[in-house]
């Protein structure tokens, strides 16, 4: 199958198109003009449900959604489109109302290193043992998710993390004894063209790094665009390279990105995964957790059953980031850890390597262990699975338990105590 992409230009070629009201397509226009939107031929033609399409998760997951802005936003660029202003004062408008939607949660741009007095834009490096490499030429994806927080980098050229160089990664890398993974990542690395993967493994592989262990792909290509690995003309040696990677003792781990069970059910992707799998790569799956997409415990329970009999590792569940059309994605932590929790309970234990439900905040990732109560007072229990500092995984905290809360920072410590175990440490590392 041959790649098509559709976007805001061209959507309304997208046969199964007719099936929108006039209504429905410039909805379609005005939320594409703030939020990037792009989907491609395999979502249009293999995933999507068009008899049912307004319930449809793919649909929602790359079709914008009136709903995803505020009512203010939404009328304000529907005016402007339909009295035709220019576009340079589009671009403006378009461009206030994308920074009122935290562009940049979590506060990236301190994970990116300072080396030998220059900054790696293209690297962070959060957590110790792992580095995260955004080449520049997997900036893009297949199709881009409704409720992204990487949209800013399609979007906003001024949150673009990128880097091209091979050689300052790798000399940073081997500065840094303490880091056993890499993860490329994006965009989506798998858009990049096998020459571009070599180029970089090979210069890893040739720079034998003793304590380089774990190379990891951070993508969604499996669920929207599958023929990366099967009938695309480079496919063979994509995996020929996974092959050569992991005889050399180096791991391969292909960091899937499944939303929905109904990902895992063509025969592209079992064929895509069967390949892979083939060649050695270990295929580990996340997904946030996603209101109107896959907010119950029933299609988790089935995404990791289906899964598992793939091959591929359940990894983590995430609660949906604090940007962009958050509002619309939002599932309150409570319903995140009874979701997962009601998902965790029907599946037998090797489905439980997945952990969650976890949010990225700007310390660590903190997962929702679950309600409980402490001095008759009700709390959330949570710890971090990772952390800026490695010391804070796996001690378990208290925040008041507060059933309205969809974010880390809307939580408070319990009554009789000023602070969470972890701020002091972590204002001293930001002053
Ligand atoms: C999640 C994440 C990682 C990977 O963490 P693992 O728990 O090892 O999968 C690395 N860096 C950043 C910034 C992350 O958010
Ligand atoms: S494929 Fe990944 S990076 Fe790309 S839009 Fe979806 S979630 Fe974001």
């Amino acid at each position: 199958m041959k790649f098509k992409s559709y976007s805001l230009h061209n959507f309304r070629e997208i046969p199964q198109i007719e099936n929108l009201s006039e209504e429905q397509k410039f909805d379609i226009e005005v939320v594409g003009t703030v939020l990037p939107f792009r989907t491609n031929n395999y979502v249009v033609n293999k995933l999507i449900d068009w008899n049912n399409f307004e319930k449809d998760p793919f649909f929602i997951l790359n079709f914008p959604q009136k709903e995803m802005l505020d009512k203010d936003s939404f009328n304000r660029v529907a005016t402007l489109l339909k009295n035709n202003i220019p576009k340079p004062f589009l671009q403006k408008e378009v461009n206030k109302i994308r920074l009122k939607l935290n562009p940049n949660p979590a506060g990236q741009e301190s994970n990116v290193p300072i080396f030998e007095g220059k900054r790696l834009n293209g690297i962070q490096h959060k957590y110790r043992e792992i580095m995260l490499f955004f080449p520049s030429q997997g900036q893009t994806c297949h199709a881009y998710c409704t409720f992204c927080f990487r949209w800013p980098q399609f979007a906003l050229n001024e949150f673009k993390f990128a880097m091209k160089e091979a050689d300052t990664m790798i000399q940073y890398v081997k500065a840094n004894p303490e880091i056993t993974d890499i993860l490329f990542t994006g965009g989506d690395p798998a858009v990049m063209k096998t020459r571009f993967f070599k180029q970089y493994f090979n210069a890893l592989l040739e720079a034998d790094i003793p304590h380089l262990r774990n190379i990891r792909i951070g993508t969604k290509s499996l669920a929207y665009w599958p023929y990366r690995y099967t009938t695309d003309e480079d496919a063979d040696d994509l995996l020929h390279l996974f092959e050569k990677v992991k005889k050399k003792g180096i791991n391969i781990a292909l960091m899937a990105h499944f939303n929905h069970p109904g990902e895992l059910k063509t025969r592209e992707v079992k064929k895509a995964v069967k390949r892979l799998i083939g060649a050695g790569v270990q295929i580990r799956s996340q997904s946030p957790l996603l209101r109107n997409i896959n907010d119950s415990a029933e299609i988790w329970a089935e995404n990791w059953k289906e899964q598992v009999k793939l091959g591929i590792i359940p990894y983590y569940m995430f609660v949906a980031r604090d940007t962009g059309s958050q509002d619309y994605f939002a599932v309150t932590l409570n319903r995140s850890w009874q979701i997962f929790r009601n998902a965790y309970n029907q599946v037998s234990g090797i489905h439980r390597t997945v952990k969650g439900p976890s949010m990225s905040c700007n310390p660590g990732k903190v997962q929702i262990v679950g309600v409980s109560e402490i001095n008759n007072q009700k709390v959330f229990v949570l710890n971090f699975l990772q952390g800026r500092d490695p010391s804070w995984v796996g001690k378990p905290f208290f925040a008041k338990f507060d059933p309205h809360a969809i974010w880390f920072d809307e939580l408070e410590p319990i009554t009789g105590e000023s602070k969470f175990f972890f701020e002091d440490l972590y204002y001293e590392m930001h002053a």
